[in-house]
């Protein structure tokens, strides 16, 4: 874990309460700091609601909120290629139900674990808050690594996953949809196997399908395009524009290459992408197409993209992407990847934004001294929810059984993202910290949330 994870968490919060509930929480979920940092973050950003709006303050509200609704650990027995018997570990924290049905992605990584998948689900429950949109919060996934398996063990992986899953799911209970390892592949195994043992053409009951069978234009972009939506409307706030701006991206995945995409189109120049074993570093500027065919269709490694690049492009092993000089960082691969030492290094390189196309990339020590410095800072629940909400987009579609046409769907998103960046820094301003879009995220996730909870009682 990074240092700067454990310097925050252990902060004291604002108000003996909060203070009192967030030592309750650790005690109750041991071993799981993600979550404990998730929750910290929240709870940090509550005392001017709570004050401002004493009915939010209800005793046992926030302690609802960080417990979740329900929380299913299952096996995952499957055969590989070799017919060697496997075992996995298959996890759905259905973390709240009280904005509309639980949604959130699957999450398929060796690291998966409770903890985590529980900062996902707390994290998710508040994005989709934030969305104004009818979705409660969940997130589950498995310890199996898709990496490197042919497509036949993927499938029979998912077809075992799916055979437990499949009786918590439903278009008006929880819908899944991808997040790590987990893409259109494994989306097109689950509901297949999903319609296999249900008989029925649910559609609504997972997003990212493909667009022949029920999925949305867009939604394979939407995270990585809303993310750098969301960070055009904070730079134009401050009367600039991504044009001619240096850009670095960590991650190669759907997020970090649709980011890419983005900002390309609206003018960036963007400089990197990165793996779990190092980071490119291209002078000219990233070659989409070439990134694409390597991690889409190849499903390679990013040393590869400078073998193949020539002279511009570098392979940095080992390296971190967060010691190039840029103007704009988009941290778009993994919880925890940006942490105090890195945002030293990017301030001293004159770091003006950082938006969040990952879960939580950036540690609460990063974030302190990033908004010290007065960084625009987009965190992840605001600034990577054009994902999720355009799940919810596909979703209409799949109720109503009608196909939009992408401009419908792509407008719809940035409408949606300048909404949410509109609701953050509106909130932030209200509540006496403006331009903090964490507070500003977390307060009007929190007050949308917390009046649908208490108007339905003590559930
Ligand atoms: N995993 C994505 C996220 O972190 C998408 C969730 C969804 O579309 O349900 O928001």
């Amino acid at each position: 874990m990074p240092s700067g994870t454990r310097t925050r968490a252990s902060r004291s919060l604002p108000g003996p309460r909060l203070d009192r509930l967030y030592t309750t929480l650790c005690r109750r979920n041991p071993g799981e700091p993600e979550f404990q940092q998730a929750a910290h973050e929240v709870l940090a950003s509550l005392a001017p609601v709570l004050e401002a709006r004493p009915e939010l303050a209800d005793p046992g509200l926030i302690e609802r909120i960080a417990e979740p609704e329900r929380q299913i650990i299952f096996r995952v027995p499957w055969q590989d290629d070799s017919g060697v018997p496997r075992v996995h570990r298959g996890f759905r924290v259905e973390f709240n139900s009280a904005l509309g049905p639980y949604k959130g992605g699957l999450r398929f990584h060796p690291s998966l674990n409770l903890g985590i998948v529980k900062f996902l689900g707390f994290e998710q429950t508040f994005k989709n808050a934030l969305t104004g949109l009818g979705i409660g919060g969940g997130k589950g996934g498995s310890d199996f690594d898709p990496h490197g398996r042919s497509d036949a063990e993927v499938m029979r992986f998912c077809q075992s996953f799916m055979t437990e899953l499949h009786r918590h799911l439903g278009e008006h209970t929880d819908i899944p949809a991808g997040d790590i390892g987990v893409g259109g592949r494994e989306i097109g195994y689950l509901f297949g196997q999903y319609r296999r043992i249900t008989n029925r053409w649910e559609s609504g009951t997972l997003t990212g399908k493909g667009r022949e069978w029920g999925g949305s234009e867009l939604r394979t972009q939407a995270t990585g395009y809303g993310t750098v939506l969301f960070l055009a409307e904070m730079l134009n706030v401050r009367g600039e524009s991504l044009d001619g701006q240096r850009v670095t991206v960590s991650g190669s995945g759907n997020v970090a290459i649709h980011a890419i995409e983005k900002a390309q189109e609206l003018g960036a120049h963007v400089l990197t992408a990165a793996d779990s074993g190092g980071y490119v570093l291209d002078e000219k500027g990233m070659d989409l197409p070439l990134l694409k065919q390597i991690k889409e269709v190849e499903r390679g490694r990013i040393r590869t993209y400078a073998d193949r690049r020539g002279t511009s492009a570098r392979y940095v092993p080992g390296g971190r992407v967060w010691d190039v000089p840029t103007d704009v960082a988009l941290p778009c691969a993994t919880q925890n990847e940006l942490d105090a030492e890195a945002a030293t290094t990017l301030l001293a390189h004159g770091v003006k934004a950082v938006a969040e196309g990952a879960n939580m990339p950036t540690t609460p020590g990063a974030v302190h001294l990033l908004h010290r410095a007065g960084v625009a800072f987009g965190p992840g629940k605001a600034a990577n929810a054009g994902g999720v909400a355009t799940s919810v987009l596909e979703m209409q579609q799949n109720a109503t059984r009608q196909t939009w046409p992408p401009e419908e769907t792509a407008a719809k998103l940035t409408a949606v993202m300048r909404r949410i960046h509109h609701t953050c820094y509106e909130t932030a301003d209200r509540f006496g910290t403006p331009g903090n879009y964490v507070t500003g995220a977390n307060i009007a996730a929190f007050e949308r949330l917390a009046t649908g909870m208490l108007a339905q009682g003590l559930v």
